[in-house]
C-alpha cells in the first residue's frame, strides 16, 4: 500500500559516486600540475571468482577516472598462504604503492586473519587491519572500511541526520555490520545514533526493526527485510548484493538487495536501490582512502 509516496527519496549511489570521483579527479589534477606523482592503488585478486573479478574491474576503472595509477596482482586459486603473504610483503615494501587491497572472499585454505595481519596498516586502504579498526573504534583518524565509509558519505551528501535516531544494523561482519554499528554510535558527525547490532541469533528481529529510524541491512539474503518489518518513514540502507534467476536477462540473473525494495520503498523516507546504491559508493570510498594514504606519505 502506498502510504508516503511524495516524500520517499531514492539514495542514488551511482550518481553520487560519479560526483565524488569527479571531485577526487580535480584534486589529483592539482597534484599532477604541481609536479607530484599520481597516487597508486594495487589489488590482489586470488583465483577466478567471477564476482570478485567484476568488483576489482570496477575499482580499476574508478582509478582510471580519477587519474590514479592502479596495478592488478593476480594469484592462482591454489596459491599457498605463505606465497600470498610474500606478495603482500612485496607491496608493503614497494615505495611506489600508496595502498592496496586483497579482494575477498579468499579460497578456504587461506586464513583471512593472517592475510589481514600481514598488510602494512599505513597501506591498508580497506581499513581491515586491527590497528585501523582499533583507531576507528576510538575515533582516531584512520582508514574507515570502504562500505561503511561509503554509507557515511551517502548520509553526509544527502544531509541525513543520525544524531538521536535509533539505528538497527542487521549483520555483524567485520567488513560491514560491526564497523557500521561503531561508526553510527560514535560521538562524531554521522554518529550519535542509538545503535542495535543484530545477527542470526537475534530474537524477534522484526520488533527491533519496527523501532528503527535507520536500518542498515548487511545480511546476504535476498529481499529478507519486508514491508511489515519497517516503520513508516524509516531510512533504509541496503548493502546486500544477491543474485537471483531472471530468464529475461541475457546473463540469466539479476541483482537484488537484502530489502524487498518494491514494497518497502513505498513506506520509507529514503532508500538505496540495488544495484546503484551502496556498491558504487564503496568504490568511491576506497579511492578516497587511497588518496588519504598518498597524502599521509607526503606529509
Ligand atoms: P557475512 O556473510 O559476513 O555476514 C552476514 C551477517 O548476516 C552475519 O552477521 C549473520 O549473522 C547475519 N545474518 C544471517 N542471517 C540472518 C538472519 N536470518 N537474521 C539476522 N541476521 C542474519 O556478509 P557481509 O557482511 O560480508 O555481506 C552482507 C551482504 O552485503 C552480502 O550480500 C554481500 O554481498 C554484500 N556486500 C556488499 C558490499 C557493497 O559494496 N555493496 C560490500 C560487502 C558486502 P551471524 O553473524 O550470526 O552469522
Amino acid at each position: 500500500m502506498l502510504t508516503n509516496p511524495s516524500t520517499m527519496q531514492i539514495l542514488d549511489g551511482k550518481t553520487l559516486s560519479v560526483t565524488l570521483q569527479r571531485e577526487m579527479a580535480e584534486e589529483v589534477d592539482q597534484w599532477l600540475e604541481a609536479g607530484k606523482r599520481a597516487p597508486h592503488l594495487a589489488a590482489i585478486l586470488v583465483g577466478n571468482n567471477p564476482a570478485s573479478k567484476v568488483y576489482v574491474g570496477h575499482k580499476i576503472k574508478a582509478c582510471e577516472r580519477v587519474g590514479i595509477q592502479s596495478s592488478l596482482v593476480d594469484a592462482e586459486e591454489d596459491i599457498t598462504q605463505e606465497a600470498l603473504i610474500e606478495k603482500i610483503q612485496a607491496l608493503n615494501a614497494d615505495p611506489s604503492i600508496d595502498g592496496f587491497i586483497i579482494q575477498l572472499p579468499l579460497p578456504r585454505h587461506i586464513d583471512p586473519e593472517q592475510v589481514i595481519l600481514a598488510v602494512d596498516p599505513d597501506k591498508d586502504v580497506d581499513g581491515f587491519h586491527p590497528a585501523n579498526m582499533g583507531k576507528m573504534a576510538l575515533g582516531i583518524d584512520t582508514f574507515i572500511p570502504a562500505t561503511p565509509y561509503g554509507i557515511l558519505l551517502m548520509l553526509e551528501r544527502y544531509r541525513i541526520t543520525t544524531s538521536g535516531k535509533k539505528a538497527v544494523v542487521v549483520g555483524r561482519s567485520n567488513i560491514v555490520g560491526t564497523p557500521m554499528s561503531i561508526l553510527l554510535s560514535r560521538n562524531a558527525p554521522f554518529g550519535n545514533a542509538t545503535v542495535t547490532l543484530t545477527h542470526s541469533r537475534t530474537k524477534d528481529l522484526r520488533s527491533q526493526l519496527l523501532q528503527a529510524d535507520i536500518i542498515i541491512a548487511a545480511i546476504g539474503r535476498e529481499r529478507f527485510i519486508t514491508e511489515d518489518m519497517v516503520k513508516e518513514d524509516a531510512i533504509i540502507i541496503d548493502v546486500g548484493i544477491n543474485r537471483i534467476v531472471d530468464e529475461t536477462r541475457k546473463s540469466g540473473y539479476r541483482l537484488v538487495g537484502d530489502v524487498d525494495f518494491e514494497n518497502v520503498s513505498e513506506k520509507c523516507s529514503f532508500i538505496t536501490p540495488v544495484p546503484g546504491g551502496v556498491g558504487p559508493l564503496t568504490v568511491a570510498a576506497l579511492i578516497k582512502n587511497t588518496l588519504k594514504a598518498y597524502k599521509n606519505k607526503l606529509d
